[in-house]
């Protein structure tokens, strides 16, 4: 009976630990397209923040500004300066840094660590033909940061790559879709389906039609049961 009463209270322990474990500390808050902000305890990092600065005033200063390439839905050397203070690293390729005049410079598969963040920069870079020119491959960085024991990977803009297609426990993934610049919604999932995030984010899926797929995306990562596709209000 004793026994039993054991085993009971170990079951519930278990459960109680998973139920834990899923419960994240960090929090993702989308601002428009590529721009949004990750927040866990004191720790506000900006990913390529562009827009008005009033959307950004609410959020602590950030230690951390994180930059993939210098187009202009993801670069605005003016709102960094509004939002950065003394102590914010910004972090971001060769073309980010040189066109800001300061920043720590990352190629791509580099790492380093910031606030007790791991950063480890990615390649991000078109490769179906006709789209070469928009991202040629070595300017722009995506990055897996790891924060609390929690692994984010922020694709940039980029196509279904090896690069992407090899990562490794990944709790949380920001996967771009939209033509001509990046990727259909379908070589999307087919890459998301093969690094198995446990979340993920579709974002910076605006066109010049619209919006792609996002509905078909889900769809198709939906065939796997230990994903979980989030759709945040990014526009
Ligand atoms: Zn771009
Ligand atoms: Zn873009």
């Amino acid at each position: 009976m004793r026994n039993i009463a054991f085993l009971f209270a170990f079951i519930f322990l278990l459960g109680y630990n998973s139920i834990a474990k899923d419960n994240s500390s960090i929090q993702f808050y989308p601002i428009e397209h590529a721009s949004f902000v990750i927040q866990s305890g004191d720790i506000t990092i900006f990913v390529d923040p562009v827009g008005a600065v009033e959307k950004y005033t609410n959020f602590p200063t950030p230690q951390l500004i994180l930059l993939t390439h210098a187009h202009g839905d993801h670069l605005n050397k003016e709102l960094i300066e509004s939002v950065k203070k003394e102590n914010t690293q910004i972090i971001g390729p060769a073309i980010v840094t040189q066109q800001l005049g300061y920043g720590k410079t990352m190629a791509n598969g580099e790492k380093a660590t910031v606030s007790n963040i791991n950063i480890e920069s990615v390649a991000m870079y078109n490769a179906s033909p006709e789209r070469l020119n928009f991202h040629p491959k070595g300017v722009g960085n995506g990055y897996v940061i790891e924060l609390n024991g929690e692994r984010i990977y922020i694709a940039g803009d980029t196509e279904d790559i090896p690069e992407m297609r090899k990562l490794k426990n990944i709790d949380h993934a920001f996967v771009c879709m939209n033509l001509p610049y990046t990727m259909t919604p379908e070589q999307a999932a087919s890459a998301v389906l093969e690094f198995k995030p446990k979340h993920v984010y579709p974002y910076h899926y605006r066109q010049q039609d619209g919006f792609s797929n996002i509905d078909k995306f889900k769809e198709l990562v939906s065939t796997e049961p230990t994903i979980k596709v989030e759709l945040l209000k990014w526009y």
